[in-house]
């Protein structure tokens, strides 16, 4: 089953002479409970690509499907209630707010969405990604590992169909990366989500189980069961 799907994506950024076409006729299915990952080079379309994915934005043509509903058929207002039901981001900044503690911080989609959330999966989520004791600081007390596993467990909160994850490993150090990779894979084999992420490192591909890969706009391949070595 998919998670996500679109078809025929074009996008195309301002008009006239300036138009950039982001996105060219780009058909794509994302599999539940696997993780994929989105390379190519600086420009080929990769950010575009996730953010029509997620209902950020909307496609100049095309469809877009996400959890059974078609997003370029939403209302902006169901789009945006989708959205915070449903996705779940994570961002190379991480995106936290620093006056909130991580435990508000990872609470704020369930506010966003009006849920109350699952608390035995609240409780999944935090043990799992290693941040019981981490709870009540503040995104400054915390380290760069430690602010993208609660920025992690955020995206996870909602218990969404797809979490997209943009360069979550930029901001940090090989050691740290490799931890949150590993929290992302785990949280694909252990807790079945779905996990699709943008990356420009071989390395963070490596833990994918499928890598999609763009050039201008166009889906120029797709490596099945990448390792770091194949993706170079
Ligand atoms: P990538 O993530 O692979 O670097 P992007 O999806 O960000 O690629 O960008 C694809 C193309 O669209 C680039 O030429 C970029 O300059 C252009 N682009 C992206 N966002 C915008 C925007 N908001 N306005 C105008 N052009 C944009
Ligand atoms: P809205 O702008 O419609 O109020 P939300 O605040 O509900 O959207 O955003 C839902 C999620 O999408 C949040 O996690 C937010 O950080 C993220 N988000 C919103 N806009 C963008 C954007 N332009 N780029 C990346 N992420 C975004």
């Amino acid at each position: 089953t998919l998670a996500a799907s679109a078809i025929d994506l074009t996008k195309t950024y301002g008009a006239g002479e300036t138009a950039v076409r982001a996105l060219d006729g780009v058909s794509v299915g994302i599999e539940a409970g696997q993780f994929t990952a989105i390379m190519g080079p600086s420009g080929s379309g990769k950010s575009t690509l996730m953010h029509l994915l997620a209902g950020l934005d909307t496609p100049t043509s095309g469809r877009v499907f996400l959890a059974d509903a078609e997003l370029t058929r939403l209302s902006d207002t169901a789009l945006t209630r989708l959205r915070r039901s449903r996705v779940g981001f994570v961002f190379q900044a991480f995106n936290l707010l620093p006056t909130l503690t991580a435990e508000a911080n990872i609470r704020l989609p369930l506010q966003l969405a009006g849920s109350q959330g699952d608390p035995a999966w609240l409780r999944q989520v935090v043990s799992g990604l290693g941040l019981e004791d981490r709870l009540g600081h503040r995104p400054g007390e915390l380290s760069g590992g430690q602010q993208q596993r609660v920025a992690l467990a955020r995206a996870l909160v909602t218990r969404p169909d797809v979490v997209f994850a943009d360069e979550p490993t930029g901001a940090l150090d090989s050691t740290t990366g490799a931890e949150v990779l590993a929290l992302l894979r785990r949280s694909v084999d252990e807790w079945g989500q779905s996990v699709v992420m943008v990356t420009h490192d071989p390395v963070a591909a490596g833990y994918a189980d499928r890598v999609i890969l763009l050039a201008d706009g166009q889906i120029s391949g797709e490596i099945l069961e990448p390792t770091a070595e194949r993706v170079l």
